[in-house]
């Protein structure tokens, strides 16, 4: 399989061949037909199996697809991740494989002042990376609302259990819209994560690489 039969529009191509990337990973192409189709995703991959850019690809090509106004103090899809290095990856990952869209990608996480986090969602953005903590914190602070969510991603649900996220996870839970895209993935599936991952997705497909 090559990334042009999975179906993807021709600026993500172009970013993939720019990145010197010919085959997709195995994840890739369970993973990206499925969320092109809009479907939801239970995903059990570690880190280092192309993961980012089989959540990453199928959001961007969603985007070109359908462009729309950057939601002001918003964004289209949220990604939530345990730590602020993964969020600072994930978000390179979204800039390199959107270079050819116009895209507004940001970060928020803790241990740094809130203030310029604050003023870059003024503009809003498309694509939001964040950790879970400094999320609510914006959101209780009005810097920040998740009503204009279309695509929502649990990164490393086992490292967000074991950080202490759980009751933080289920608050943002109940301020995302409900008509959404969801994408849950774990490096492993113990019962509770199992259980935390219905919470999330709605008939979801299942893999596991
Ligand atoms: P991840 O599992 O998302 O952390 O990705 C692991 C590494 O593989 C990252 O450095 C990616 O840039 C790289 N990568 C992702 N997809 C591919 C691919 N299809 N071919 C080669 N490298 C890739």
């Amino acid at each position: 399989t090559q990334f042009k039969d999975l179906g993807l529009a021709e600026p993500l191509i172009k970013a993939l061949a720019a990145k010197g990337y010919d085959n997709p990973t195995p994840i890739q192409v369970q993973a990206i037909p499925a969320l092109l189709d809009g479907r939801d995703l239970c995903g059990i991959a570690q880190t280092g199996t192309g993961k980012t850019a089989a959540f990453a690809l199928p959001s961007l090509d969603y985007f070109a697809e359908h462009p729309k106004p950057r939601p002001i103090r918003g964004c289209r899809m949220l990604v939530l991740s345990p730590t602020r290095e993964l969020a600072a990856q994930i978000a390179q990952s979204f800039r390199d494989y959107g270079r050819f869209l116009q895209l507004e990608v940001q970060t928020v996480f803790g241990g740094v002042p809130a203030g310029k986090q604050i003023r870059a969602l003024e503009k809003g953005c498309d694509v939001l990376v964040a950790t879970p903590g400094r999320l609510l914190d914006l959101i209780d602070q009005r810097a920040l609302t998740l009503r204009h969510v279309e695509i929502f991603v649990l990164d490393e649900a086992d490292q967000m259990m074991d950080l202490g996220f759980i009751h933080a996870l289920k608050r943002i839970d109940t301020l995302l819209p409900k008509d959404r895209q969801s994408l849950f993935f774990s490096a492993t599936m113990p019962a509770d994560i199992a259980k935390l991952a219905e919470r999330f997705l709605d008939d979801p497909v299942h893999v596991s690489v």
